[in-house]
């Protein structure tokens, strides 16, 4: 029989396929039972706290014990640390002790928070309102005349934790803030630029309706939701003050298409890669390397404050881990693992977009379905901000891949000088370790309902878990 011709492209070009077509059947049944896991795991948790308590709920199932439990840390134990309800640490120790291999994820999304004194009564409407302070990069204009649901936590006066989520289930009522008429919008909104359709100050739930029955009450519509809440909650006016309260889309994740190859949920920047990292740690068995996911909150807004990823968490976590693995440890030893470690910033990519191609280079961006995006670097026109990986590295992950079959993509964001996006990797690029972005792309990144691939969200859990094993 004659040789099949062997076809010069395939084998020098850099051309990929569709997972579609090339995930094997056994597989491919793996991946779809992970997509519902993921809708699950989506539909219960809409904030940080949220996700460091599903995570943790699970992990302790596993076996994962707090790290001040331990008095020596051997290969194969597992441990955590949890940083102010928002921030976690999962860890799985190595049978080597040169380096650390980390994956580095946040769990917070854009939203929108209520103000320190958000509650008010507006008499010409008899409407009582919630104002707003958005959270991270949204277009205003894509959360007005929707279902919003509110979560978080307050403390009473008497210094009693009260957890509220309400809008989730189909009894709850729903908040929205109200959008304008098109009748009477010609002037009001016509005449400003798209982004500024909904301005912040804008951006105000309403809440209520119902007055008092009462004529010494001057506030009758506000003071009957302070009523309901004292009631329901034990809250009065000055415990918004103090608590975490959050706005989000109130609407649950659906497949999305005909052939139900999509997921389209509120949430999955960085939710996806939250999720698939901490599968990926459940799932590695005796790593060379201890291997960490790291799952931070306050990244939408520039990663400051103690629970974001500028703060020493990692620096502290890796500390403290290795003092039990090697108690007589020299500090400079310490900052040559640092230097030494492998990280993955699993950060969200954008897949093409159909409607507004022209942001992206094509040859450089990414496709739905390809698998997960590998990004050498991120920031904006001329590179700006951003940790770029080394070809090294770049290499070794390649490498790392190609031998474990794990798909994936190389893709920029955008076009050179069309925008731009900065991730985590940088903070950690510090420590001298070695760092890549990588993580699933999303179409309508930031608004109330992204849109993944079933296939990128895989490729993504098998990358993080390859690497995590290694
Ligand atoms: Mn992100
Ligand atoms: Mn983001």
């Amino acid at each position: 029989m004659a040789k099949k011709k062997e076809n010069i492209e395939e084998k020098l070009s850099a051309k990929k396929e569709s997972m579609w077509l090339t995930l094997k059947k056994n597989e491919m049944e793996k991946a779809m039972k992970f997509a519902e896991d993921y809708k699950a795991f989506l539909k219960e948790v809409k904030t940080e706290r949220e996700s460091v308590e599903f995570f943790l709920k699970i992990a302790k199932k596993k076996g994962f014990k707090p790290l001040s439990e331990y008095r020596k840390l051997k290969p194969g134990d597992k441990f955590y640390i949890v940083n102010r309800e928002k921030s976690l640490a999962l860890g799985v120790v190595g049978k080597k002790t040169d380096r650390f291999s980390l994956v580095v994820s946040h769990i917070d999304a854009p939203r929108i928070d209520l103000k320190p004194n958000p509650l008010w009564e507006d008499p010409d409407s008899s409407l009582a309102l919630l104002k707003t302070h958005y959270y991270g990069g949204i277009k205003k204009y894509q959360w007005v005349s929707r279902p919003l649901a509110i979560h978080g936590v307050v403390y009473t006066k008497s210094g009693k934790k009260v957890k509220i989520t309400i809008g989730e289930d189909p009894n709850d009522p729903v908040f929205v803030i109200p959008d304008l008429l098109p009748h009477l919008a010609r002037k009001a909104q016509g005449e400003r630029k798209l982004f500024d359709g909904i301005r912040g100050e804008e951006l105000q739930l309403i809440v209520g309706n119902i007055p008092v029955d009462d004529k010494e009450v001057k506030q009758k519509v506000k003071t009957y939701v302070l009523k309901y809440l004292n009631e329901k909650y034990g809250m009065v006016e000055e415990d918004f003050n103090s608590a975490d309260l959050e706005i989000v889309p109130a609407h649950e994740p659906r497949d999305v298409g005909f052939d139900r190859s999509m997921i389209g949920a509120y949430g999955h920047d960085d939710r996806i890669c939250a999720y698939t990292s901490f599968r990926a740690i459940l799932d590695v068995k005796n790593p060379t390397y201890t291997a960490i996911a790291f799952f931070y909150d306050k990244e939408e807004i520039g990663s400051d404050g103690n629970v974001g990823a500028q703060s020493n968490f990692l620096e502290y976590v890796l500390a403290k881990v290795y003092s039990l693995i090697k108690p007589d440890y020299k500090h400079y030893e310490f900052l040559d693992i640092l230097y030494n470690s492998r990280a993955i910033s699993a950060d969200v990519s954008a897949a093409i977009n159909p409607i507004f191609k022209s942001v992206h280079d094509i040859q450089n961006a990414a496709k739905a379905g390809y698998g997960v995006v590998i990004s050498k670097y991120t920031g904006h026109g001329g590179k700006y901000g951003s940790s770029e990986a080394t070809a090294e590295f770049m290499n070794e992950i390649l490498s790392l891949f190609r031998k474990n079959k794990v798909a994936y993509q190389i893709a920029e964001l955008g076009k050179v000088d069309e925008g731009g996006g900065g991730t985590i990797a940088k903070f950690f690029a510090r420590y001298g370790l070695d760092v890549v972005d990588m993580g699933p792309g999303v179409i309508s990144m930031h608004s109330p309902y992204e849109v993944i691939s079933k296939m990128d969200l895989w490729s993504a859990y098998l990358a993080y878990k390859v690497f995590l094993a290694q």
